[in-house]
């Protein structure tokens, strides 16, 4: 199978799960696993915050972030179109009853300031208290620019808000800028990243933020039943995923670019920003190409803009085979 669907998808490498399978663990509820204790000092260490928190999955490390920043009654300001917004089932509000209030990014994944400095509610009983802005980093594969990050950065300084970075894929965002991870997360407060994508581990996330906001969100992820016990298991995969992954996303981020060029030769519009290439596809060859590629072993999520996503698990020989299997589906309409 070629799997072009996520970055998700990717498996664990045979090292990987030889780290995994000489983990030494203990319970993690009691702080006693060398490996996530591991795990998490070496993410804090990297993003330059005091404290780090391993957490089972990415919806879960942002809902934790939200909840210890933001009490009932609090807002965050937040895109249209952001992953802890609009696809993370509601739980800010649902469980939090913490307020979303997205507006529209810009084109290149930003939200602009001025927009959020419009949707900042006065200190008034009508209002929810405007506390957090949280960004995306990357964005739809965008990378942030490093000016308006810090930018935002000393904006949110100036209105006493808090700044979160839904930062799943930022390393994608580091290995583009060849930057370490700490240039990017010192304008933050708190910044989540998955373990899971493009670095290849089965699970996990990282919270990172102040040593006092991570004791609370220790609490948020226990109350969210994400206290994991015997989990160095788990954090071994991350912590060969953080040696041994991280660098390499530059092959993902040059397959990409290699696929949009090979896609954009056979006449489709196509845009791609580092691991992910949108092509666009006339309506009525959505379900037929799906299909065509399916019955191939190659899985795609086929749309008028269709998101395929380059990761570990597919090569370019992978990718040469996509390109064929695409000509060959373009010749038979
Ligand atoms: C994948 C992703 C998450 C978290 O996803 P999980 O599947 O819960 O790990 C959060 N934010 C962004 C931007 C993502 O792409």
């Amino acid at each position: 199978m070629i799997d072009l669907r996520s970055d998700t998808v990717t498996r664990p490498s045979p090292a990987m799960l030889s780290a995994m399978v000489s983990a030494r663990t203990g319970d993690d509820v009691y702080g006693d696993d060398p490996g996530v204790n591991a795990l998490e000092a070496e993410a804090a260490h990297l993003s330059g915050k005091a404290a780090a928190l391993f957490l089972p999955t990415g919806t879960q490390a942002n809902l934790v972030a939200l909840l210890s920043h933001c009490q009932r009654g609090d807002e965050y300001i937040v895109g249209q179109q952001a992953h802890n917004y609009k696809y993370e089932a509601g739980g800010a509000a649902v469980l939090g009853s913490i307020q979303p209030q997205p507006i529209e990014a810009a084109e290149d994944g930003t939200l602009p300031l001025e927009k959020v400095a419009a949707a900042i509610k006065p200190d008034d009983m009508h209002f929810a208290r405007t506390r957090l802005l949280s960004l995306e980093n990357t964005f739809g594969g965008r990378v942030l620019p490093v000016a308006y990050l810090a930018e935002a950065w000393r904006f949110t300084r100036e209105r006493q808000l808090a700044l979160h970075i839904d930062g799943a894929r930022i390393f994608n965002a580091t290995v583009a800028l060849e930057l370490p991870l700490s240039s990017l997360s010192c304008y933050c407060d708190t910044l989540t990243i998955c373990l899971s994508k493009g670095l290849g581990a089965p699970v996990g996330s990282l919270l990172c933020g102040d040593a006092d906001y991570i004791q609370r969100a220790r609490r948020w992820r226990k109350m969210t039943g994400g206290g994991m016990r015997q989990a160095g298991i788990l954090a071994a995969a991350g912590s060969y995923a953080l040696e041994n992954n991280v660098t390499r996303l530059q092959e993902d981020h040059e397959n990409a670019r290699w696929l949009a060029e090979q896609l954009q030769a056979l006449g489709i519009t196509v845009s791609q920003h580092t691991n992910m290439v949108f092509a666009q596809l006339p309506p009525e060859q959505v379900a037929p190409l799906q299909a065509w590629m399916r019955a191939r072993n190659i899985l795609i999520s086929a749309a008028p803009v269709t998101r395929l996503v380059t990761h570990l698990d597919v090569d370019r020989a992978a990718l040469q085979q996509v390109i064929t299997q695409w000509k060959a589906f373009l010749a038979a309409q």
